[in-house]
């Protein structure tokens, strides 16, 4: 009796809400109001699931269920998945949930029999899949469930997704050309061009300086062929929302050469999708970056209050445009010089900024720079203590370090006793024994 009238009321505040409209908190709210109901409660979501007569609970039964921390969801989650008679696109759902769910970093494993899964039926869940999520959401589960899998099992899931064309699948080309497997790399080519969208031929102008002659060629061809599609009038307005520049914030610490940059952008519904890049301009490039979507205006004002608490010794402060650009520009070009990888998410969240044009901000410091006394380039990591910085002279751990001895006076001093001078930031520099103010040389 009890637990009918529970059943009554969950449906009843899910029919009170519409999945596209609710804002991340909105989601979180809800989802605890239902988790505080009870085990019966969620029961409900999962059974919602099932039922496909309505689309919006099926969009909320998996937005709320994402929003549920609790181990007695990832557990039904998990014995679900290893139902064999389990429909598809329920499956999908909920491997869906399982990938957005937070912690499931730990949790991530792909069930077995997904690769019986069968590909015709995949295709079908598309059309509720596509809508519910956004394009870097899906982006996110291919990272999580799939990017570990074998080329070649990677391979057969992108045949059928391929199929569809639907443009919410390029945040996915984008990861595996990080990924870059030639294989992959050759089919993508040359199924790109059945793409409208401008990403598709953004994407395809940069396979065409791929090392492999056979992804260049293909790329080449798919990009007459995209031209050709996208010339044409568009039958309806599928394609990716149109994305402008909303935000950028940084931190940073002069002496750690460290930077936490935000970047945020609209979507024409007045959401704001923004990544957070940790940068070091040291040695390292792109260190880390994590990102988030469907955030409302008021929500991502808040989280930047939060932020700037949590950095308020690193002078959190709104830059412009053109100088978040150059300090991404300028750090991944550091990572290519130095041979660090980018880390894989990078992928996901680069199409927010990769493509805009942009003047370099001049006020921004050199990245890449070498040590002002051995002239090595600087290495920092985890393990390495950070270099030590003098007005615009940088030096390295190892220089830092070295105990040096006076050839005038014979007394013995560190660097950082040392008197330093310089002419101008490019020239030589002058060290002077804080015993005799003699000039001291220091090999390198
Ligand atoms: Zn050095
Ligand atoms: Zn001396």
């Amino acid at each position: 009796m009890r637990s009918s009238r529970v059943r009554e009321r969950v449906l009843q505040l899910l029919a009170s809400h519409q999945a596209e409209n609710l804002s991340v908190e909105e989601a979180r709210t809800l989802a605890g109001r239902i988790l505080r109901r009870g085990p019966e409660a969620v029961r409900v979501l999962f059974d919602c699931l099932f039922d496909e007569s309505d689309p919006n609970t099926h969009r909320l039964a998996v937005l709320l269920l994402t929003e549920m921390n609790e181990p007695a969801v990832l557990e039904r989650i998990h014995e679900l998945l290893h139902r064999p008679q389990l429909p598809e696109k329920v499956r999908v759902a909920l491997l869906a949930v399982e990938a957005l769910h937070e912690g499931s970093a730990d949790a991530t494993h792909v069930p077995p029999g997904l690769s019986d899964l069968s590909l015709d039926s995949l295709l079908q869940f598309t059309e509720n899949f596509w809508e519910t999520m956004e394009l870097e959401e899906i982006t996110m589960m291919w990272r999580e469930n799939f990017s570990a899998e074998p080329p070649d099992d990677r391979l057969c899931l992108l045949e059928a997704l391929m199929k569809s064309a639907h443009p919410k699948m390029l945040g996915v080309v984008r990861l595996e050309m990080a990924l870059n497997d030639v294989k992959i790399l050759q089919f993508l080519a040359e199924h790109l061009g059945q793409f409208r969208d401008p990403m598709a031929g953004r994407l395809l102008h940069k396979m065409l300086d791929h090392p492999d002659l056979v992804v260049r060629t293909l790329a080449d061809q798919s990009l007459a062929r995209w031209r050709k599609q996208a010339e044409l009038p568009h039958p309806d307005a599928s394609g990716l929302p149109a994305l402008r520049f909303y935000r950028a914030h940084m931190a940073t610490d002069d002496w750690s050469g460290q930077y936490s940059l935000i970047y945020a952008v609209k979507s024409p519904d007045e959401r704001i999708r923004f990544v957070v890049v940790l940068l070091d301009r040291w040695d390292r490039g792109i260190i880390d970056c994590w990102g988030c979507v469907r955030y409302s205006i008021e929500e991502f004002e808040r989280l930047l209050v939060t932020m700037s608490r949590d950095f308020s010794n690193l002078r959190q402060r709104r830059i412009a445009k053109r100088t978040a650009l150059t300090l991404l520009r300028k750090a991944e070009a550091l990572n290519l010089e130095r041979k660090h990888p980018l880390p894989l998410e990078f992928a996901i969240w680069a199409h927010l900024f990769e493509d805009e044009r942009f003047q370099e901000d001049p006020a921004i410091p050199e990245f890449g720079v070498d040590c002002g006394i051995c002239q090595k380039p600087l290495r920092t990591g985890p393990r390495l203590s950070p270099p030590w910085v003098f007005g615009k002279m940088v030096v390295c751990h190892h220089c830092s370090g070295r105990v040096l001895r006076c050839p005038t006076c014979g007394g013995s001093t560190t660097l950082a006793e040392c008197l330093l001078t310089r002419e101008d930031s490019h020239g030589p520099i002058d060290l002077r024994c804080p015993h005799c103010f003699e000039s001291l040389q220091m090999s390198r």
